[in-house]
């Protein structure tokens, strides 16, 4: 069993160097002195969580028949917010010290730092003064009308808007019950403690599943939705191994669910989690049924049985997942050359179809007119179906460097074997350069398509 304090500060730090220093993240408003708990993606970054975004939505509808996507409004009505309870009840408990004007969440003292003994955490240094935890509303709420007299909220999750077109969504695409629809999109929480990174954000994109079904099959579908999602981990390059099943007990579920695992994961900072799954019964339906008074049963035409369908939700943190590729791929590998000089390659070992880049293109030599023309055509050839980055400034082996450390995949390079000056057995060929194994190969420039659209998509 992983000791969930086991954590590697160092790494994480590399970590978020990186991230900034080739454009994945950016802390938001950094010029002005930054904005505490949120964040912008840069160029890679954006093209890795698209990614990641994009495989998430095929996995999960369109691959599947009985999972429908939809894209609500983030602005939310005051009254949804009422019925599904936020409102009244999505708080964290928080705690002030008087000494060092620190503020944490009750429940997780144990994780923070006191902010004048960063060493210790709140409440273990004499010095400390907390007060009695009070409850402290999570939501974010904006005006608007002409003298901004309408409150409505940021949403703190997806999911309410799905609850709330369930019945639209029923009515309008012949489809039976169990059926899922999914949501990828931005939420809002005003957290206490931003931290550790894009982790804990105030604002973040979930990618929620509410799947419908009989009161009699919840159970079953939640175990079955927690291996679904596991696989998915798998398959986007988060191994097993490194993922912890949380089967979270009485008590400390929310009241209204029978069953929730949280799916967590390795980060440098601790195991934390990454997604929750699990199943709310017809607590949502039934408070929004009766605080809209509308009637949201589902009746099924063949045992003739009315009901309130029961939810079985996976929810996943798409920036926790980012976040956790990223910790996942980055990998120091230290290198011997010939005359014994040791050297260390940074390298982000996405999976292909992740890479935010999919493959380099480099002419060996810039000043050869006849190597970059066929670079350039490669390129044009190739940018129409995958992000590929065409470089010719610098050494090789600096340019290779350059992408190992961004996790591109292949590097492709057009040289004087290209060109046919050696003879015609590698005319028209290229050398393609694998980031795992270092290894390389020849291909033909008409077959590179082809090779690379089966392994990056
Ligand atoms: P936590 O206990 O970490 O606050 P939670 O249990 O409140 O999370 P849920 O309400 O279940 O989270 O939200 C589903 C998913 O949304 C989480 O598993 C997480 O991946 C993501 N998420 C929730 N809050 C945040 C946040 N502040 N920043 C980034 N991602 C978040």
């Amino acid at each position: 069993m992983a000791n969930k304090d086991v954590t590697d500060p160092a790494r994480m730090e590399k970590i978020v160097s990186l991230c900034k220093r080739r454009g994945f993240i950016f802390q938001a408003g950094e010029l002005y002195g930054g904005l505490n708990g949120c964040w912008d993606y840069g160029p890679l970054g954006t093209e890795l969580k698209r990614n990641l975004k994009d495989f998430w939505w095929r996995k999960t509808v369109q691959e599947r028949d009985d999972v429908l996507g939809m894209d609500g409004a983030i602005l939310t009505m005051e009254q949804v917010l009422q019925s599904s309870g936020h409102i009244g009840g999505f708080s964290d408990p928080m705690v002030d010290c008087k000494t060092c004007k620190g503020r944490f969440r009750a429940d997780n003292l144990e994780t923070s730092q006191c902010k004048e003994k960063p060493s210790v955490c709140p409440g273990s240094s004499p010095k400390c003064e907390l007060t009695e935890p009070r409850q402290f509303n999570l939501m974010l709420q904006t005006n608007f009308g002409a003298t901004g007299e309408q409150i409505a909220y940021l949403r703190p999750e997806t999911a309410q808007s799905i609850f709330c077109q369930y019945k639209n969504v029923l009515d309008s695409n012949r489809i039976k019950l169990p059926f899922g629809i999914a949501q990828c999109g931005k939420s809002f929480r005003n957290e206490i403690n931003p931290r550790n990174f894009t982790f804990r954000s105030r604002e973040f994109e979930q990618m929620e599943i509410e799947y419908f079904c009989h009161p009699d099959d919840g159970m079953r579908l939640t175990d079955e939705w927690l291996e679904t999602r596991l696989a998915f981990y798998e398959e986007i390059g988060i191994p097993r191994e490194k993922l912890h099943i949380l089967d979270v007990p009485d008590g400390e579920r929310a009241f209204y669910s029978k069953k929730t695992y949280d799916i967590e994961y390795e980060f440098p900072f601790g195991i934390q989690e990454l997604e929750g799954v699990a199943y709310r019964t017809d607590y949502d339906l039934g408070v929004h049924q009766k605080g809209a008074g509308k009637p949201l049963e589902y009746f099924d035409e063949e045992t003739k049985e009315r009901f309130l369908p029961h939810v079985v939700e996976p929810s996943a943190g798409c920036d926790r997942t980012v976040l956790a590729l990223i910790c996942e791929a980055f990998d120091e590998e230290t290198l011997t050359d010939e005359k014994g000089k040791e050297d260390i390659r940074t390298v982000l070992r996405f999976k292909p179809t992740m890479a935010p880049i999919k493959v380099g293109i480099f002419p060996m030599l810039k000043k050869n007119d006849e190597q970059v023309r066929i670079a350039r055509e490669i390129q044009k050839s190739l940018q129409k179906w995958m992000p590929v980055f065409y470089d010719d400034g610098g050494a090789l082996g600096r340019r290779y460097r350059r992408q190992d450390e961004v996790g591109t995949p292949y590097c492709v390079t057009i040289d004087f074997d290209t060109l046919g000056e050696k003879g015609d057995e590698f005319k028209n060929t290229v050398t393609i350069r694998h980031r795992d194994s270092m290894e390389q190969e020849r291909i033909a420039i008409d077959a590179l398509l082809p090779w690379l659209l089966e392994r990056v998509r």
